[in-house]
């Protein structure tokens, strides 16, 4: 598991993996979509209090600039991952 606080570019990359709709997204125990910050998930749900301080590992930054880069092409091409 990752625990927050969380970088900037962690941040961005949780998000872009929640709003992608290439992948089942992180979601608080009502079934909202979560939204990524420094301090750990909120809900992006109004009214909605659940908090989340844990993503799963990335192995090492390497991994996740890889990864990253496979998500993001696969979005520009507008294709399903894994492509
Ligand atoms: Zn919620």
């Amino acid at each position: 598991m990752m625990k927050a606080p969380w970088t900037h570019d962690i941040v961005g990359f949780l998000n872009v993996w929640q709003s992608s709709g290439l992948f089942h997204p992180y979601t608080c125990d009502s079934g909202h979509d979560l939204v990524a910050t420094p301090d750990g998930w909120i809900c992006s749900k109004v009214g909605c209090s659940y908090t989340q301080d844990w993503a799963y590992e990335l192995v090492s930054m390497d991994q996740f600039e890889e990864h990253q880069n496979t998500l993001l092409t696969a979005l520009q091409a507008g294709r399903r991952y894994p492509v």
